[in-house]
């Protein structure tokens, strides 16, 4: 029988692993918890992604559709992974529908999940209805088609961005150190969307420092503030209140660059939300043995492999999200890479 590979994972790295193993003719398993492939991207309706400016569906769904067409890869949604036995070529696992398969290799593309903003007490979120996170402003826009204060459906007029929420924070301890890499581009092209369809609307972002790495830097800090009048400031929020008397948050800072501390009133603020490892990540890190930063908990790869998607088990590749936070482009070439790591590990010949 032709050794398979199980795939873990149904996001955009995960989607690439299995679409590049079905290409080879591998067997493949792909597993994915929810009742949908693509990842938080689809599942939880991104609007528009950066840095092309497409939606989910154009970046991610041709993935999806390669997969799902593929006789070679049989997918499996609502299911996840339940226990393993046994060493690579010739793991043992068992799935959450009962069934059990014989794979020789496994890639995790378990992903990461969003940044509970209710652990930064001091900025009001679920108090104030007016204070949303950057993943709820993309659900309006893709869900709703508008922009809108929920407290009274009323367009705002001014809009802030409160960037690495949950972070770059040690108040939160180590655990939430690390940059998220999204958020500030991210935060670009949502403050040009709102100056766009909403010319009257004044945007801000209150950021640390803007990390728009590469090619991201023009498109996502400088046009959006040149071409589309997006203003910067630089602080760290302290608190985020709301005046009965005018229906308006507060939002206090030390504006760092003036050196004074500030009380600024807005209509709708939002929350740059982190990424943490997913509990499905923290599950398969132990059902696998799998390394984790004894910090973020997020899965690292072998110290000696001279690649980062080879984890510390022979035979189990790791890529995207799951790994620490990453862009889809990033994930999806991962997950590709992982996919052909895993061929060449059960032995698979590849040809041009
Ligand atoms: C608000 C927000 C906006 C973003 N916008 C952009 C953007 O515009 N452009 C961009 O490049 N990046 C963006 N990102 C980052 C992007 O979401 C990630 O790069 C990408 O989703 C990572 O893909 P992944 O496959 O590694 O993980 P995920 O998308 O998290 O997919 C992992 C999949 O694994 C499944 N899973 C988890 N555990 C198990 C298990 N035990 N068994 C089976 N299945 C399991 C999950 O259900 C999920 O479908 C954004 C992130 C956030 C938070
Ligand atoms: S990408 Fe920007 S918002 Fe996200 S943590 Fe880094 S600096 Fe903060």
């Amino acid at each position: 029988m032709a050794k398979s590979v199980l795939v873990v994972g149904g996001g955009p790295a995960g989607l690439a692993a299995a679409r590049t193993l079905g290409k080879l003719g591998i067997p493949t398993i792909l597993v994915e918890k929810e009742q949908k492939l693509g990842g938080r991207p689809v599942i939880e309706d991104y609007h528009t992604l950066i840095p092309r400016k497409m939606t989910p569906q154009q970046v991610i769904g041709p993935f999806i559709e390669e997969v799902q067409n593929n006789p070679n890869i049989d997918v499996k949604l609502g299911v996840e992974l339940e226990a393993c036995e046994g060493e690579a070529p010739n793991f043992k696992v068992k799935l959450s529908n009962g069934e059990e398969h014989e794979v020789a290799a496994i890639v995790v593309a378990t992903g990461f999940q969003h940044f509970d903003a209710k652990r930064k007490g001091e900025l009001g979120y679920g108090i104030y209805p007016d204070v949303i996170t950057n993943l709820e402003l993309e659900q309006m826009f893709s869900r709703e088609g508008k922009l809108y204060r929920p407290s009274n459906g009323q367009l705002p007029k001014r809009v802030a961005f409160v960037f690495c929420v949950g972070s770059r924070d040690r108040q939160l301890g180590v655990t939430n150190v690390h940059c998220c890499r999204y958020g500030c581009a991210l935060s670009g092209l949502q403050g040009t969307e709102i100056r766009e369809h909403y010319p009257e609307v004044d945007v801000f972002c209150y950021y640390m420092d803007v990390r728009t790495y590469g090619t991201w830097e023009y498109p996502f800090y400088w046009a959006p503030q040149e071409k589309h009048g997006v203003r910067y400031v630089r602080g760290r929020i302290a608190e985020i209140t709301y005046n009965p008397q005018d229906g308006r948050l507060r939002v206090k800072h030390e504006d760092t660059i003036v050196q004074r501390p500030a009380e600024v009133p807005m209509d709708l603020v939002v929350l740059v939300l982190g990424m943490e490892p997913s509990e499905g990540t923290k599950k398969v890190a132990k059902i696998l043995g799998l390394a984790q930063d004894p910090d973020s908990q997020f899965l690292v790869p072998a110290e000696d492999a001279g690649s980062n998607i080879i984890s510390n088990k022979p035979g189990v590749f790791i890529a995207g999200a799951c790994k620490g936070p990453i862009d889809i482009e990033s994930s999806l070439s991962e997950g590709e890479a992982a996919g052909a790591e895993a061929a060449t590990f059960i032995g698979a010949k590849v040809s041009a």
